[in-house]
């Protein structure tokens, strides 16, 4: 595909010209799982350790300042990357989605949620946000309610605005689905949500790495990814929360950093985002996920979301072409990422990756997270091969020959 000049990309992951099993080339297609880290960013963590290591915030001396300073900037840099105009106020790291969605969960649902309340998700919620909500609901005795998903794997907008009424406090829907591939219409359950007068989280995971985003354009109260999954490190992510709504909510964790006055009795809270930052944070990680943002913004967010349309679109092609293979989720188009969730008639999922795995070919295979949802399909895994900026048409066929190799080997 054109978009990208993928060789010169390949030159910044030092790791796919790793060689594995009998001396082969690894094709690496779990991106959807976690991302490769291109040199750019490995290096912040030398630069950080040998030249400015410190605690943050606390201290007086010069490389305290240094680590402060660099760590703070890389907020707002997050903030920006995902088009939030309010800066470092805004952006709240944590250690990844899931930690993301359990903050405000636990912040904002287990103090505001009761009785009669509803909670309304999709039913391609990964885990991470389906669990997270329905033990917070049982707590509180809210109720949830799922979001249909269509044969096509695309929200049924009815649906969803037959179930978001005036007894909905939240709506959580995730953007692009990690196991069909849809890119939701956020912007739309956004509006369904005020019109409301919920809230409504987005679970960014697999589309900030992959595509333009601007949760001020979508209107989303909360919007959260993960550094590990956007060519950065793994152990630090995002949340994105409205200036007014971080301000009004309760604390997560407790403890030093997150205060501004502390007496036997009580305590008041540090200015946003540090109120949501309790004790030392991942700081090394934390920067090099704004140097991520930087190498991505220099490929261009528009170019990466072509280059992985172009390949799924060409690898939904070729899988196609087999009558034993099913492929779940929308057809190739603007709303569908650059991931093809499968299954082959003849073969489990598990053995499918453990055959590719003989050819160096990496790609996922189990309920991606998505158990439930599994559940509708009918199947209980399936293979996941999900593509990022370094992934070529090659690669794809590597993938469809070593899926001939498994149809062989168990025919
Ligand atoms: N949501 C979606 C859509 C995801 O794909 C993932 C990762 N598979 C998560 C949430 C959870 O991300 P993490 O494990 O980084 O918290």
């Amino acid at each position: 595909s054109g978009a990208l000049d993928v060789e010169r990309i390949r030159e910044d992951f030092p790791i796919l010209q790793r060689r594995v099993g009998d001396d082969v080339q690894v094709v690496y297609l779990d991106n959807a799982a976690t991302t490769q880290t291109p040199e750019q960013v490995i290096d912040v963590f030398g630069d950080y350790y040998r030249g400015y290591n410190a605690n943050v915030h606390r201290g007086i001396h010069h490389l305290s300042q240094e680590a402060s300073i660099a760590y703070e900037e890389a907020h707002d840099r997050m903030a920006e990357f995902i088009g939030a105009s309010g800066g470092r106020e805004e952006m709240v790291f944590t250690k990844n989605t899931t930690e993301s969605i359990n903050l405000v969960a636990y912040a904002w649902g287990l103090n505001e949620l009761g009785s009669g309340d509803r909670v309304v998700l999709t039913e391609m919620e990964h885990h991470a946000s389906l669990v997270t909500w329905q033990q917070i609901a049982k707590r509180t005795g809210a109720d949830v309610e799922y979001i249909r998903v269509d044969d096509d794997g695309r929200l049924d907008m009815d649906h969803a605005a037959e179930l978001i009424d005036e007894d909905t406090e939240m709506v959580s829907a995730v953007h692009v689905s990690n196991t069909l591939g849809t890119v939701n219409p956020v912007a739309d359950l956004a509006e369904l949500a005020h019109d409301a007068g919920a809230y409504i989280f987005v679970d960014g995971a697999q589309a900030v790495p992959t595509r333009p985003v601007d949760v001020e354009a979508i209107d989303a109260d909360f919007y959260a990814f993960s550094g590990h999954k956007m060519a950065g490190p793994t152990g630090i992510g995002g949340l994105y929360g409205k200036k007014e709504i971080l301000e009004d909510m309760e604390p997560f964790l407790y403890g030093g950093d997150m205060i501004t006055k502390v007496t036997y009795e009580d305590a008041t809270w540090n200015e946003l985002p540090w109120k949501y930052e309790a004790g030392t944070p991942l700081i090394a990680e934390g920067i090099a996920m704004a140097e991520a943002a930087d190498y991505l913004d220099e490929l261009g967010m528009d170019n990466i979301r072509t280059h992985e349309e172009q390949l799924a679109e060409y690898a939904y092609d070729r899988l196609s072409e087999f009558d034993d293979i099913e492929i779940y989720g929308p057809e190739p188009g603007p709303d569908r990422g650059g991931l093809v969730s499968f299954n082959l008639d003849s073969v489990h999922a598990h053995d499918l990756a453990s055959i590719m795995n003989d050819s160096a070919v990496a790609i996922r295979a189990g309920d991606h997270c998505t158990q439930p949802l599994h559940d509708k399909l009918g199947v209980a895994a399936s293979a996941r091969a999900s593509f990022y900026v370094y992934n070529t048409r090659e690669e794809i066929d590597v993938l469809v020959d070593a899926i001939d190799d498994a149809r062989e080997l168990f025919s």
